[in-house]
């Protein structure tokens, strides 16, 4: 699919953009992320952009989960989420979220990025450009895990179903309370 086809694309060109920090980098691909976990479409096709997100969470200095997903899916998977976790994220958001387009620190809680035994980065990326406003931040485990617990029993499922279907493995059994806010 086009991104041109996108009704949200002309918000992203109004967007402030900076080179995509290499922590951003696919740890498993040794560079930039190609392609959507998802739908496996292509970030950049010749002149063709497709904005993504990326999640990745990391214990210590290990990197345990990376995603990068496009936004047409990403579009797709919020549109499936449970009113009641809608509303609920959207109210956490609104009232303790306060990026300031960094990674140092959580952007819920404040606490160093080196104070934290697990967090999570996210950035919303055009190419090897990554937008700057709300994103990039960081969200420390102890806040991720409040989000979690603000999710409904259904989009626990989906989440469930999701991880599964991209990270499934007998080595990888990653605590749920591990997962970046896929939402
Ligand atoms: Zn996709
Ligand atoms: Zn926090």
């Amino acid at each position: 699919m086009s991104t041109d086809q996108n009704p949200e694309r002309p918000i992203f060109t109004q967007l402030e953009s900076r080179p995509l920090d290499p922590v951003f980098h696919s740890f498993y691909q040794a560079g930039p992320f190609t392609n959507c976990i998802e739908c496996k479409e292509r970030f950049v096709a010749g002149s063709s952009y497709l904005p993504y997100l990326i999640m990745k969470t990391y214990v210590h200095t290990e990197v345990i989960i990376e995603i990068a997903i496009c936004w047409n899916c990403r579009s797709q998977m919020q549109s499936e989420l449970s009113q009641q976790s809608e509303q609920s994220i959207r109210k956490f958001l609104a009232e303790k979220f306060r990026s300031e387009a960094h990674i140092e620190s959580c952007a819920v809680c404040n606490r160093k990025r080196d104070k934290c035994r697990s967090y999570s980065i996210y950035a919303f990326c055009n190419g090897e450009e990554m937008f700057v406003g709300q994103y990039p931040f960081m969200a420390c485990d102890q806040c991720e895990e409040v989000m979690q617990e603000l999710l409904s029993d259904e989009t626990r499922g989906w989440q469930d179903d999701f991880m599964d279907r991209h990270f499934s493995g007998p080595s990888l059994q990653i605590d749920p309370k591990l997962y970046p806010m896929l939402i």
